[in-house]
Order: C-alpha cells, then sequence, then structure tokens
C-alpha cells in the first residue's frame, strides 16, 4: 500500500472531512452568533464527489476518516454517506464529531452504516452555563448521548474544552459524568481559530494545571486509547475511564501530525493552525481522473507546514473551527 509522507517524513493516514461549516449550536469560542456568511449549497461536495476524495485518499494509505463540521449531523443524508464511505475496502476506521443535539435521531442509522466511535463535544452539565456557550439546550445532548450508548457505540469520548473562569470548575463533575456513563474524557486547550477562537483565548487554561489538579484526587497511570488523533491519555487507577489531554499550545504534537482536513467545498486544509490548502472542487467538477485527483492530494502533502504558530501569530488563522472542524 502506497504511503502519503510529508516533508517532514510524517504519514498522512487519517483525513477529517467536514461535510458541512453549518451548526444548529453557537459555540462562544467558534462560531460567532449571528454568523450567515456560509458556504453556498452549490459549492458543497456532493456525495459521489466525497466518495472520490475519500477512495483516492484510500489508495493512497488513509485509512480513517473522521466526519465532522461544523456540525455534521445537520447535512442531509449523512447516515447514507457513512454507509457509502464504509463500504470502501482501504477505510477500516469511521468515525464522528458531533454535538449531539441531533444524535437521538440518528444513532441507530450511523450505527448501522458503520460508524463505530463518537467524539462529542460537552464543555458542561450545567442546562443554564451550556445555554450561555453554545445557545442550545443541554438536555438534548445528554438524550443522544444515551441514544448513542444503546445504539452500541464505544469507545463514546466527551471532548471538554476547558476555559478559565467560564467551565473549569467542572472538571472534577465531568470526570464523575464519564465514570457513571463509562464514557473516555479528553480536555481540550483553547486554540486562536478566527476571531472567535482568538477573543477565546483570554480564558486560556494550560491543561498541566488540570492534570495537576485531578493527581491531587486520582491515581493517574499512563494510558492508551485507540483512534489517530492528538490525545495523550491516561487512565484513572481502579477504574476503566481514560482520560486525555489535548494540548495544542502547552505542549503541541505536530511533530506525530498524521491528519489533513477537507472543507465542505472541497478545499484541502494542510493544518488546521495555518492557511496553506489546495482546491480539489474545480478538478473534480473539471472531470480530473482517479490519476489526476491522487496526484493533487500528493501535490497538496508537499504544502503541508511544520507546525501551527499559534503561539507566534495568534491572529494568523482568520477562519473558524467550524469551516473545517477541529
Ligand atoms: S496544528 Fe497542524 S501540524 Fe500541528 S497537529 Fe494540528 S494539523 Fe498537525
Amino acid at each position: 500500500m502506497p504511503k502519503l509522507t510529508d516533508r517532514f517524513g510524517r504519514t498522512i493516514d487519517y483525513l477529517r472531512l467536514s461535510v458541512t461549516d453549518r451548526c444548529d449550536l453557537r459555540c462562544t469560542y467558534c462560531m460567532p452568533e449571528g454568523f450567515h456568511d456560509f458556504e453556498t449549497p452549490d459549492h458543497w461536495l456532493s456525495f459521489d464527489e466525497i466518495e472520490r476524495v475519500v477512495a483516492a485518499f484510500g489508495r493512497l494509505g488513509v485509512s480513517r476518516v473522521r466526519l465532522t463540521g461544523g456540525e455534521p449531523l445537520v447535512r442531509k443524508g449523512l447516515p447514507e454517506l457513512a454507509a457509502r464511505l464504509g463500504e470502501l475496502a482501504e477505510i477500516d476506521d469511521l468515525s464522528l464529531s458531533t454535538n449531539a443535539v441531533q444524535l437521538a435521531r440518528h444513532a441507530e442509522a450511523l450505527h448501522a452504516a458503520g460508524v463505530r466511535r463518537l467524539n462529542v463535544s460537552l464543555d458542561t452539565l450545567d442546562p443554564a452555563r451550556f445555554a450561555a456557550i453554545t445557545k442550545g439546550k443541554l438536555e438534548k445532548v445528554i438524550d443522544g448521548l444515551m441514544a448513542a450508548k444503546a445504539a452500541g457505540f464505544a469507545p463514546i469520548k466527551i471532548n471538554m474544552v476547558v476555559m478559565k473562569g467560564v467551565n473549569d470548575d467542572e472538571v472534577e463533575a465531568m470526570v464523575d459524568f464519564c465514570l457513571e456513563h463509562g464514557f473516555t474524557l479528553r480536555f481540550i486547550e483553547t486554540m486562536p481559530m478566527g476571531e472567535t477562537g482568538q477573543a477565546a483565548s483570554d480564558t486560556y487554561l494550560d491543561l498541566r494545571e488540570v492534570r495537576a489538579r485531578l493527581e491531587q484526587r486520582f491515581e493517574l497511570l499512563p494510558g492508551v486509547m485507540p483512534g489517530g488523533g492528538p490525545a495523550r491519555y491516561v487512565q484513572v487507577a481502579g477504574s476503566d475511564l481514560k482520560i486525555g489531554f489535548i494540548t495544542p499550545i502547552s505542549q503541541h504534537f505536530c511533530e506525530s501530525c498524521n491528519r489533513v482536513r477537507l472543507s465542505v467545498d472541497g478545499t484541502l486544509y494542510l493544518c488546521l493552525g495555518q492557511e496553506h490548502h489546495l482546491g480539489l472542487r474545480e478538478p473534480l467538477r473539471a472531470g480530473v481522473s482517479d490519476a489526476g485527483l491522487e496526484a493533487l492530494i500528493r501535490e497538496a502533502i508537499e504544502l503541508k507546514p511544520e507546525r501551527h504558530e499559534f503561539q507566534d501569530h495568534p491572529g494568523q488563522v482568520v477562519r473558524f473551527m467550524s469551516m473545517t472542524g477541529g
């Protein structure tokens, strides 16, 4: 199987596929309230085009695909797309990142389509605080999580963006929630993505402080988790709970980066923290061959930067997290 290797010797085997830039929430650190400047539907890659691109990545050694957004469940027919991607021989790991607001309705169909692993964004267990951070209803997310458990998803990972003075007082409560429900917990540092992410930098909290706090209450053992992501895991002694720390600012993980992102309009972004990209929609609509598509992907990987510059140039990335997914 050929491999996609970038200029820094990193193997790219993981594609994060944003199927929409729209969302049914408005998280303060992601999409500005009242934002409406979304990609127009005629620019969205169709399911046929998405399948062609994913198949090309598959032939180049990519085996992991994560469905993201915005909020992927707002894209009509997502379970059908998942089933088509799940059929591709080269793709042996199909997962989904969601805010779970609509998960209760789609959990069974997604599981039947071959999605096995879920990451669910959940920054607080307080309904009023949830509404303040996301403009949404917490109960819908909890219903979605319980439906996912019932449908047999495993692991279900909870992604908590920890913000100083906003929700950092809930770290222990989130640990207890995950212990109770058998979820895996990941803490994430805020990132200066777009004006919203840059504004959220005021609430940035170095996760080493969170880990130190947890070590006062738990014995944390080195831990491992399946998946190709950047989290560094520990295990709570005497339990099955795994806790991951995603630390792009305090301890970046760019040296082992294995991923690229495809946005809803067919733009291939080579790094979350940079603007380097290559457009695939026009070549696709101009009738590019499969070999031509693979050549374009290889050309794009040559553009992949070594790392983000969030600290050196915090205002550099103008796009919001919702435009490519995290
Ligand atoms: S910031 Fe860029 S290089 Fe670093 S891990 Fe993320 S995508 Fe990879």
